[in-house]
């Protein structure tokens, strides 16, 4: 019988864990609160209605094809490392072999951290950029282009990649006039 992991966290470090494990002969199952992978660097764009939720957001069970791959909804609400099982809020127990903590958490020192370098959008065909290890500190146009590549490059999905193009797109052609909706709570008492 093949070796259970259990991965905590569906994001960045959670997904690539995953998908680095298929194949490999083990029984992974990815844990997370959200039946989503949200890309963060870009949440301040659906905030100021830039860009649509639904292109930031990826469904977890997409993210994780593979018949060793699996995903369960529910959130992490205790370690039992003596008994190598952890609990769901939801009363689930569930044991494994291999646990892979990636909620987010600080990771305990000794850690590596290499600065891949900086980069923020300024505005219309306009971006900064610092790659410090190179000492390069440059703006303009090919900042900007270098920006839109890299967090198209990032978004994960074919799908997102277009509906953010597209929100991008037509955001650039009517300069920025975007639709901006506020919605009020459910039990909110306004009219
Ligand atoms: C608004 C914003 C903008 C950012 N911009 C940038 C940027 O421009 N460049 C950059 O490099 N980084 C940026 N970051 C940081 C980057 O998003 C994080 O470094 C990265 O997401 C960390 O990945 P992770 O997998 O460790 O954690 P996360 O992506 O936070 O994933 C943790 C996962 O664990 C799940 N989880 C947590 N607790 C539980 C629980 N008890 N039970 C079940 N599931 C649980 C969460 O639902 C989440 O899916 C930004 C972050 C934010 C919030």
């Amino acid at each position: 019988m093949a070796e259970r992991v259990l991965i905590l966290g569906g994001g960045f470090a959670g997904n690539a864990a995953a998908r680095a494990l298929r194949g490999q002969g083990l029984e992974v199952t990815l844990i997370d609160q959200r039946n989503y992978h949200l890309f963060q660097p870009l949440l301040y764009q659906v905030a100021a209605g830039d860009l649509q939720a639904e292109a930031i957001a990826t469904p977890q069970r997409r993210l994780l094809r593979g018949a060793d791959l699996h995903f369960r909804l529910g959130r992490v609400a205790r370690l039992n490392l003596p008994q190598r099982s952890i609990l769901l809020d939801d009363g689930d127990i569930l044991s494994y072999d291999y646990l892979s903590q990636r909620r987010g958490r600080p990771l305990p020192p000794p850690f590596a951290y290499r600065d891949p370098g900086s980069m923020a959008v300024l505005g219309r065909f306009d971006a900064v950029c610092e790659i410090e290890r190179w000492h390069l500190h440059w703006h303009g146009w090919s900042a900007w282009l270098l920006w839109l590549g890299l967090h198209l490059y990032r978004i994960i999905g074919t799908r997102n990649r277009l509906l953010t193009l597209l929100d991008w797109g037509t955001d650039y052609l009517r300069h920025g006039a975007a639709v901006e909706i506020i919605l009020s709570p459910p039990n909110s008492s306004d009219p």
